[in-house]
């Protein structure tokens, strides 16, 4: 590990400049050198005004500061000395770099880079978790307990209470209060693992042949010490992780560390526990839902080079690894790498930055890979590795497709589900075996779709949905802004006459409004297999890991026959006697007006279908639809993921979207509607000259397809080019020729995933 050692000045004073976070800019402080030194990285506590603040050392001695210190010196300014014993260190000069890539990239203080990045110094005071029960909000909140379910909303439905201290000054009584009306919970956390200790003995796997191929690559590269970037591309239940294994391995036996990021749901204990066990070290486990102490304890075992490998969602990009000689991204197209709150940075991509600043090979594996990696894979910038088939090498999965067009409503046992569907769950449960079944209930979108031939009205600019409104009537398009008034003639069939059919919300038009909900096909199945064991996963019943891992737990242990949930149930399951997956409709997701539809409803599919039959017994999928002629579907059915990304990507082109033009999303929020709408106003005109000079096209604003969200409306600006330079040069000019008024937020959203 670097560390810049102290030059002691001819003043024999000690410099030192500091990042206080959440401040812009750096201070500086003076230190006396013959009582200790401090080093770029340093967290250390800083008088500032009255109180003691802890901010980061920066930059230690630079010559011109001091001139610049003697200066003010001179001019009678003091520069406040600072004790130095408890400088602690928290992130090393190789982090550095990144933090200020990071800073320039999303152009940012590297003061909310940094405090974005390192944990919290935790001292051992007790620290209780709180969780959101998200049932039983109630709307007539004081302010204070608004803030803090606000709060603990942003950061995903809990939030320690040392994080709600650091924001807020008081929070006991507001805590007490939303405790006793029952809106939040104290959730009782196991205590910390400690049993950790070099106790593993790498068990050596045999790999398959084109696991071996794949590995030795990776190994290779480990080997050479040098960038490069790998997509590996192996169906579901192909042994990924294996290969993974092997590298890291490689990596260890160059006493060099390792990086692997997985998505938020995937972290269970299971996973490291089997990490550590193939890899025979230990891991240091970093994600948001950890006691601070634990995370700055495993921050810190990383940091000294104890430990030399790291495991974690999102965050954990920014670990603190000596000698990285890998980084690993599983399952690189799931949306959780990237942020959706602050900073919104990509992990997947910061991966291959961070790679690159550290000589080190990067992996991206999936067995969906986003379009985006697909396509720099096939423009050679990584390079293609392929896993072909699965490792328990079972039967082929087989697919029944089910068209909704050829049901009439009164023929189904249930609102939802066919009597075909009802079929396969009740074969699945005769054998003995456990069903999946999905439904990606989405909140909000109402589509319109033609009873009479099934067409969804979409947009003719950019191929996605126009979404209903009611109040004023409309059909708008959420990306573009483009507006119709509602059709009365389907565009595809010419009928104008309203179609008869039961349970449908019907307006005077052939149209009808879809939408549905986990909620209801629960319901439904508990109606119609009255005698099986039924569990629930999505973001209602699971908003912690634990809980997470609580009913994964029971499914494992045979206690549940089926599992309904949203996209949770596609991720990374291994279980053995899930023989049979079920998609309720698997048109939901379909019509968001989001370009990147197709593609997640593509990988939701395939993800889930890969839940089936993982071992010696058959695996079976079924898919309801009405659109059994969509690319998402039979692709999904054909399993044929290039031909699938060949036709999304022609689309992409002709529309200009990612992969062949970058994005940048300007979001302007505010309680007021009006202030809002004036505020995206006054930025767009500060944007068009600049559009212009950096060759950017800027669209709106308009109303985000979320129109409100926790009480605030919401409109955006989308800016479009094919270099992110440029793209990246305006979104500075405009962040710096904007004035905006304090009650107004404005988030620059730089490759955006989220188009809602
Ligand atoms: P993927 O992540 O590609 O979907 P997994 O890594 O979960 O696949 O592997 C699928 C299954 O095959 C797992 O149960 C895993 O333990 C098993 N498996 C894969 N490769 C090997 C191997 N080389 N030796 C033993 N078991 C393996
Ligand atoms: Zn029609
Ligand atoms: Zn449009």
């Amino acid at each position: 590990m670097i560390r810049v050692e102290l030059e002691i000045m001819p003043t024999s004073k000690g410099l030192f400049t500091a990042a206080i976070p959440p401040l812009d800019g750096e201070f500086l402080y003076q230190y006396d050198p013959y009582a200790g030194t401090v080093s770029v990285g340093d967290r250390i506590e800083l008088p500032f005004g009255r109180r003691l603040v802890s901010g980061f050392v920066l930059s230690v001695n630079a010559p011109r500061e001091v001139s610049a210190f003697e200066e003010m010196e001179q001019r009678g300014v003091t520069v406040k000395c600072v004790s130095v014993q408890e400088a602690v260190q928290a992130f090393s000069h190789d982090q550095y770099t990144l933090f200020e890539w990071m800073a320039r990239y999303y152009c940012e203080p590297i003061s909310k880079i940094l405090d974005l990045a390192i944990p919290s110094f935790a001292s051992g005071r007790k620290d209780p978790l709180y969780t959101l029960i998200s049932a039983a909000i109630p709307t007539d909140l004081g302010k204070a307990q608004q803030r803090i379910v606000d709060y603990i909303t942003n950061q995903g439905g809990s939030a320690h209470s040392s994080a709600l201290r650091d924001e807020y000054k008081s929070i006991s009584s507001p805590l007490k209060a939303l405790i006793a009306k029952g809106v939040i919970v104290e959730v009782e956390q196991p205590p910390p693992d400690t049993s950790k200790a070099s106790r593993y003995i790498p068990s050596k796997d045999i790999l398959n042949d084109s696991q071996k191929w794949a590995g030795d690559e990776l190994a290779a590269a480990v080997q050479k010490g040098d960038f490069t970037s790998f997509l590996l591309h192996g169906v579901t239940g192909s042994g990924k992780t294996e290969v993974y294994m092997h590298a890291i391995r490689a990596a260890l036996d160059l006493n060099k560390g390792s990086l692997i990021i997985v998505p938020e749901i995937a972290l269970t204990p299971q996973l490291v526990d089997r990490f550590e066990q193939k890899v025979g070290a230990s891991i240091a486990v970093l994600h948001s839902n950890l006691k601070p102490k634990e995370r700055w304890e495993n921050w810190s075992r990383l940091l000294s080079g104890e430990v030399k490998i790291a495991l974690g969602a999102r965050s954990a990009i920014f670990a603190p690894i000596q000698d990285l000689g890998l980084v690993v991204v599983d399952e690189e197209h799931d949306g959780s790498f990237k942020q959706g709150e602050g900073i919104r940075y990509n992990a997947r991509d910061l991966a291959i930055v961070r790679g690159k600043m550290s000589k080190a090979p990067v992996v991206l594996g999936s067995a969906t890979p986003s379009l985006e990696t697909f396509h720099h894979a096939t423009l050679k910038k990584h390079i293609l590795l392929k896993l072909p088939g699965r490792f328990h090498n079972g039967k082929k999965l087989k697919y029944t497709l089910i068209d909704l067009n050829k049901i009439k409503p009164w023929e189904m046992p249930s609102r939802n589900i066919s009597h075909q569907l009802v079929s396969l769950i009740q074969n699945t449960l005769d054998r003995g075996d456990q069903a999946f079944i999905l439904y990606n209930r989405r909140g909000f979108a109402s589509y319109l779709q033609c009873t009479h031939c099934e067409h969804v009205v979409k947009c003719p600019h950019c191929s996605v949905t126009l979404t209903f409104h009611q109040k004023p009537v409309a059909l708008l398009c959420h990306f573009c802004g483009y507006s119709s008034a509602p059709l009365i003639v389907c565009p595809s069939c010419n009928r104008s006459e309203p179609k008869e059919r039961k349970g449908e919300i019907q307006n005077s038009s052939p149209f009808a409004l879809r939408g549905g909900g986990t909620e209801r096909i629960y319901e439904e199945l508990q109606g119609l297999f009255p005698n099986a064991r039924l569990a629930k996963l999505d973001r209602d019943t699971a908003q912690s890991i634990t809980d997470y891992t609580e009913i994964l737990g029971k499914v494992r242990a045979g206690e549940v026959d089926i599992l309904v949930g949203t996209q949770m149930i596609a991720k990374g399951h291994d279980l053995p006697d899930v023989t049979f997956v079920g998609v309720v409709d698997c048109d939901v997701g379909l019509h968001m007006p989001d370009f990147r539809a197709n593609e997640r409803i593509y990988q939701l599919l395939t993800q889930v279908a890969g839940r089936a039959g993982r071992r010696e017994k058959q695996g079976l999928v079924a898919l309801q639809t009405r659109l059994p002629q969509h690319p998402s579907i039979t692709m999904t059915i054909r399993e044929d993921y290039e031909s699938f990304a060949e036709h999304e990507l022609i689309e992409r082109k002709q529309l200009g979207h990612p992969p062949f033009q970058r994005l940048l999303r300007i979001i302007v929020s505010a309680e007021d509607r009006n202030s809002a709408q004036v505020a995206a106003h006054h930025i767009a005109s500060v944007a068009a000259p600049l559009a212009a000079h950096y060759e950017v096209r800027i669209m709106g604003p308009v109303s985000a397809p979320i129109e409100k969200v926790r009480r605030h409306w919401r409109f955006h600006l989308l800016g479009k080019s094919v270099a992110v330079n440029k793209l990246q040069a305006f979104m500075a000019a405009v962040k710096q020729g904007i004035q905006v008024r304090k009650e107004i937020r404005v988030v620059f959203d730089i490759d955006p995933q989220d188009m809602m």
